[in-house]
């Protein structure tokens, strides 16, 4: 599997394209701006992109959705609790503010335990609600996608609507920390010392993942 990281936008975000060496089916996730280069690297690699995938719904990951699927008609894909979120007063007005393009409606709701495929590749949706309750980690091939759950040594922010301390512990202990250590994370943003890490090194090192609470 292609993994291409782009750190892109205002707000830094990774954004990822998985691609299928043999069929050059594709996947985005978390289309955060710049959507040019995300465009420009589709086009070279003569990519078919079949889904938008957002880790979540807050806009810093999801403001490239409209421009990348009226470019590619791929399908945008969010779990159903952050779908929901979005059709909240309050957050709604907090999004809002923010000033991002905002999202056309999902194309599909998927839940825990859902896959996508691309080519040869299975794409496993894993529910992580925390930093928002549809917060979902993509896990494919030893990769694992986790947005803004999961970060190098740190974990998501839950001072935004729908966020929880508690069940983003939850979540990180009981579906991150049991994957094999071997697992490669790709996290949200670049808040830590690398670009990427694992799940053994962020047990013993991220007190969120490993810690006692
Ligand atoms: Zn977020
Ligand atoms: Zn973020």
């Amino acid at each position: 599997m292609i993994i291409k990281q782009m750190q892109l936008g205002t707000d830094k975000v990774f954004c990822y394209i998985l691609a299928c060496e043999k069929s050059n089916q594709a996947v985005v996730i978390d289309p955060c701006g710049d959507e040019n280069k995300i465009l420009s690297f589709i086009k070279e690699s003569q990519l078919q992109i079949r889904y938008i995938i957002n880790t979540h719904c807050h806009p810093d990951h999801t403001c490239g959705n409209k421009v990348l699927k009226e470019a590619t008609k791929a399908l945008i894909v969010m779990h159903e609790d952050d779908e929901r979120l979005l059709q909240e007063q309050t957050a709604k007005e907090y999004f809002r503010r923010l000033k991002f393009t905002p999202s056309p409606p999902a194309d599909i709701l998927v839940k825990d335990d859902d896959h996508l495929h691309f080519g040869d590749y299975t794409l496993l949706i894993i529910h992580t609600p925390g930093h928002s309750p549809g917060s979902i980690c993509l896990y494919v091939d030893n990769n694992l996608f986790t947005g803004d759950s999961l970060f190098v040594g740190a974990a998501g922010r839950v001072d935004v609507p729908g966020g929880d301390f508690t069940t983003l512990l939850g979540s990180l202990k009981s579906k991150i920390a049991v994957l094999p250590d071997e697992t490669v994370i790709w996290p949200g943003h670049d808040y830590g010392d690398s670009i990427t890490t694992t799940v053994g090194r962020e047990k013993k090192e991220n007190p969120y993942l490993g810690g006692e609470w």
